[in-house]
Parts: C-alpha cells; sequence; structure tokens
C-alpha cells in the first residue's frame, strides 16, 4: 500500500500558502501553518488547521529558519513539507534536512535542486543535450582578463548574472569594455551580499526578446510530460508582471520543439515533481535556455487554467509516489489564460513598494476570473516580505476575450491604504502593441519608460468610500449607505476599456 500523505506544513505565508492549503483541503490533506510577528492575524495562518508561531518579521529569523521549521513539523505531525515560492523553496541544504528527518520534501530531490538551482552548472549539463544555451560562459568567471575575452568573443552588450541569482537580482548589462572592469566587481559584491555566493558569469545579452517558460511534471519513476509554456515578457526589474498561455507567438512545431527541449533538461538532472524550464526567445524565434526554477511557480494557475490541472495536486501525487496521471499526448490545451501580479509599489516612482494598512479592499468577481489573494481588509504590508499582494488571472476562450475580461477585473478591483499597480496593468493591457501580442522583455521601458500616469480617481475613490464606510459604521446612517453605491456604479460606468479597438 502506498502511502498517502495525512498532514502537510506549508513553509511559505501569503497567497502562495493559502493556495496549497486550499487543494489540501479538497485532498482531505491536513494543514499546518507557520507564521512571524508581522503574520499573526494573516489568511494563512487563520485557514490552516494548525498554525505555529517561528519567529520574528525578518524572514531569517521566521521564514528562512529551516531548523525551527523542521521541528515545527516533528511536533505536529505533519508528513511532508511544501516549501511554496521564494524563501526555502530553492534552497537544497533545506531539503536534504527535510528528507534526513524522515519527512517528505513536495519537490525535486536535492541533488536535483543542486544541479539545477546552480545557473552555472545546470548550462553545463546541458552540453549532453541538443538544447541551446544562451551564449556565453557556463563556469565562473575567475579574472578581468578572462572576462573581457569572453565579452570580447560574443560581442557587447553581455550581462553578467550571478549563478546563484533568482527573482530577477544580480543581473548587470554591460554595454562597453570600458565599463566592464567596475560592473564585474559590483556584480559579485552584489551576488556575495545578496546571496552569499560571489561566483558570477557572462552571457550575451539578447537584445528585446521574449520570456517563454515551460511547465513540466515529472514523477519518481522517468517519466516526464510538459503542460504548455507561459509568455512572461512583460516584466519590470528583469521580474513578470503579466504572464500569459499560451503564448501569442506559439506554433505547434514551436511547442512541440521547446517542449521536447524541456523535457530534456528535467531528463537530464535527473528531476522529479513539478518545475519550470525557462528560455529567451528572439526576435527570430530562435530559443535559448535560460535556466530552471525547480519548484512551482508563481504564475503557475494560468497553466491550470488552459489544461484544467492542478498542479499542486499533481504535485503532492508525486511526492506521495505515484504515477504520472497523463502521457504527453492526453496533456489538451483549451482557451487562454493571463494573470497580473498585484503589488504593492508605485508605478510612477519607478515601483517603490508601498507600505501601510490595507483599509478597504473589495475583488473582483465574475466569469472567468480567479484571484489568489493574501491578505485582507486590516492586514499591514511590511517592508519585510516580497510586495506582492495578490494575483489575478483571467480565462476564456481566446486571447481578446481574455483582455476585455481582465481589464474589466482590474477595474473591478479597489485596494486601499497601499499604492498598488492595479492602474498600471490596465495601461499596459490596453496598449495597442500589447493587444496585438508584440510584447519583448523590453516592453515597459520602450512604451512607458517616462512611468505611469498616477491614478488620482483610485485614490479619490478609495478615500471617499473608506470615509463613507467608516460613517456608516459609526451612524448606521442610510444616506451614507447611498452616497457609498453611488461611488461604486460611477467608478464602474466611467472607465472605458475599448479605446483601443
Ligand atoms: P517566478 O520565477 O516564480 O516567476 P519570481 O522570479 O518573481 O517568480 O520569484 C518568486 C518569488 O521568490 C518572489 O517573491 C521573489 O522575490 C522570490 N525569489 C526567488 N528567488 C529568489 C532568491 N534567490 N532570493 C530571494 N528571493 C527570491
Ligand atoms: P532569475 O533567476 O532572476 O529569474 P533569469 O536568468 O531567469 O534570472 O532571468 C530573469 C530575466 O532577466 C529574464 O526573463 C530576462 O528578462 C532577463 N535576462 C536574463 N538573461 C538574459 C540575457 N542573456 N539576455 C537578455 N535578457 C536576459
Ligand atoms: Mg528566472
Amino acid at each position: 500500500m502506498k502511502k498517502r500523505i495525512q498532514k502537510i506544513l506549508i513553509a511559505n505565508r501569503g497567497e502562495i500558502a493559502l493556495r496549497i492549503m486550499r487543494t489540501c483541503r479538497e485532498m482531505g490533506i491536513a494543514t499546518v501553518a507557520v507564521y512571524s510577528e508581522a503574520d499573526r492575524t494573516s489568511p494563512h495562518v487563520l485557514y490552516a488547521d494548525e498554525a505555529y508561531y517561528i519567529g520574528a518579521s525578518p524572514a531569517k529569523e521566521s521564514y528562512l529558519c529551516g531548523e525551527k521549521i523542521i521541528e515545527v513539523a516533528k511536533k505536529s505531525n505533519a508528513d511532508a513539507i511544501h516549501p511554496g515560492y521564494g524563501f526555502l523553496s530553492e534552497n537544497s541544504a533545506f531539503a536534504r534536512m527535510v528528507r534526513d528527518a524522515g519527512i517528505i520534501f513536495i519537490g525535486p530531490s536535492p541533488e536535483a535542486i543542486e544541479q539545477l538551482g546552480d545557473k552555472t552548472k545546470a548550462k553545463q549539463l546541458l552540453r549532453r543535450t541538443t538544447v541551446p544555451t544562451v551564449p556565453g560562459t557556463d563556469e565562473a568567471i575567475e579574472s578581468l582578463e578572462e572576462a573581457k575575452r569572453i565579452a570580447e568573443s560574443i560581442g557587447y552588450p553581455v550581462l553578467i548574472k550571478a549563478a546563484a541569482g533568482g527573482g530577477g537580482k544580480g543581473m548587470r548589462i554591460v554595454e562597453r569594455a570600458e565599463e566592464l572592469e567596475n560592473a564585474l566587481r559590483l556584480a559579485q559584491s552584489e551576488a556575495l551580499n545578496a546571496f552569499k555566493d560571489a561566483r558570477v558569469f557572462i552571457e550575451k545579452y539578447i537584445a528585446a526578446p521574449r520570456h517563454i517558460e515551460f511547465q513540466i511534471l515529472a514523477d519518481n519513476y522517468g517519466n516526464v510530460i510538459h503542460l504548455g509554456e507561459r509568455e512572461c515578457s512583460i516584466q519590470r526589474r528583469h521580474q513578470k508582471i503579466i504572464e500569459e498561455s499560451p503564448s501569442p507567438i506559439m506554433t505547434k512545431e514551436l511547442r512541440e520543439q521547446m517542449g521536447e527541449a524541456a523535457v530534456a533538461v528535467a531528463q537530464s538532472a535527473g528531476y522529479t515533481n513539478a518545475g519550470t524550464v525557462e528560455f529567451l526567445v528572439d526576435e527570430k524565434r530562435n530559443y535559448y535556455f535560460l535556466e530552471v526554477n525547480t519548484r512551482l511557480q508563481v504564475e503557475h494557475p494560468v497553466t491550470e487554467l488552459v489544461t484544467g490541472i492542478d498542479i499542486v495536486r499533481e504535485q503532492i501525487r508525486i511526492a506521495e509516489g505515484d504515477t504520472l496521471r497523463w502521457k504527453q499526448n492526453e496533456i489538451r490545451l483549451r482557451g487562454h489564460s493571463m494573470e497580473c501580479r498585484i503589488y504593492a509599489e508605485d508605478p510612477s516612482n519607478n515601483f517603490f513598494p508601498s507600505i501601510g494598512t490595507i483599509q478597504y479592499l473589495r475583488s473582483p468577481n465574475g466569469v472567468g476570473v480567479r484571484e489568489e489573494r493574501g491578505i485582507e481588509e486590516g492586514n499591514d504590508v511590511s517592508i519585510f516580505y516580497d510586495p506582492m499582494l495578490a494575483k489575478l488571472i483571467a480565462y476564456g476562450e481566446n486571447r481578446e476575450i481574455v483582455l476585455a475580461r481582465m481589464i474589466r477585473a482590474l477595474q473591478e478591483y479597489r485596494i486601499a491604504g497601499v499604492i498598488t499597480n492595479i492602474s498600471a496593468c490596465i495601461s499596459l493591457i490596453q496598449h495597442k502593441e500589447f493587444y496585438k501580442g508584440n510584447i519583448n522583455t523590453g516592453f515597459i521601458n520602450t512604451y512607458f519608460g517616462d512611468g505611469f500616469p498616477q491614478n488620482i480617481s483610485d485614490e479619490e475613490y478609495c478615500v471617499s468610500a473608506i470615509a463613507a464606510v467608516m460613517l456608516m459604521e459609526n451612524k448606521r446612517n442610510s444616506n451614507v449607505q447611498t452616497s457609498v453605491q453611488q461611488v461604486h456604479s460611477s467608478q464602474w460606468k466611467n472607465k472605458k476599456f475599448t479605446e483601443y479597438r
């Protein structure tokens, strides 16, 4: 008899912790939350069957404390730990500690994380395959002379990247030879600071590429399939904001080729569980392997909506020792899906993070809309964690319908108390080149280089709505009720989303 997991500790917070717990509940699996000081009243804590305090607000004292988390897993009799994304999810030492404690790590083996989590090691592994990689080095740079030689052989501009990098951090573009020495020094010290690992390597800086990645699933018996692609080219600071599936440029042939390459990457590392193989695609549709994310990805919902597969459920089943439930030719992609990451940040001020208390919150709803959110009204958005508040996902039969649906849903979204990127997402999606699918990783710089307009009406709306709600609570005054309704309906009527047609 196969051992079924009865209880899972989720070593994460925010929307992803909640998202994982929801699937656990559907599967009849009990959930254990861990939380920091700042998260005492967070939704993931309230949703879980059990919750344990693990330390002060800085992640180093809580969500990054592997020992404490494993201790809680033992104390609560959890069979397994799901790491989510970020935090300890790509930490091979943590995965090993979990395994050594006799607990199931819901993810790949520590060996596979080690191989693929390091961008240089991953590229080295691919020497044995025919998968194309971005031109450049696949070993850490030892000296300035070496860096010069490599940069000259591949041609400027080049990109210096941290071997251990992630989250868009640890990258430096070098346009000219004169800048190389300084950039190399800075990149190394940044990498050491951010990742405790100074190793950097050099890649050709590909101009205006698309970021297209493949979701893969692999069981413990050598079966690997892919679930199609996600286009994630709308980025700021090398970090994704809007993702969609399928990619507007995808053809059946290219999907087959890139999908096979993604599967080959997974096989070459003996990869198991869910993972993502990222590629850059240039204007001529040449594709180059970028890296593997050895975990559940932020944007996995768009794949779930076009495949109908709950990726977290499959992660859990694979970890229990099940074989994959589908062969590649049984995977059907249906319709279109798009995700906007809702960040507490100011698009009109270089995406500077915004902190504060969520004063008012109203979620979008209706046909073809899914929201993944880790905050509620009254929660604080602090400096301690990533400023992503929620993800809004729209789906429908084709891209055109999804674009209108996403804009409609973004317009319904109301968050007051912190500045968000909601109106910037609307501006992006309304852009005529976005509408045509003409996007690349330079899209924001090209079309919004001067920043995004500040959305005053949203602020005004929220302030008046909060004032009205507060008055209503205090006085139970029916006139105020009417004024709240007026604000709501006027906001909905005034917005136009057809200007690109
Ligand atoms: P994805 O790769 O899933 O599309 P991101 O690259 O934005 O998403 O990373 C997911 C989350 O993990 C973000 O919260 C990001 O800040 C964080 N993250 C990823 N890798 C690292 C890392 N090496 N160091 C710090 N934070 C990271
Ligand atoms: P991370 O681990 O931070 O996600 P990636 O290697 O996946 O790092 O790169 C993140 C983003 O940085 C890519 O989606 C792309 O926009 C940009 N990027 C990375 N490497 C290159 C390159 N060689 N040329 C151009 N852009 C790149
Ligand atoms: Mg990446």
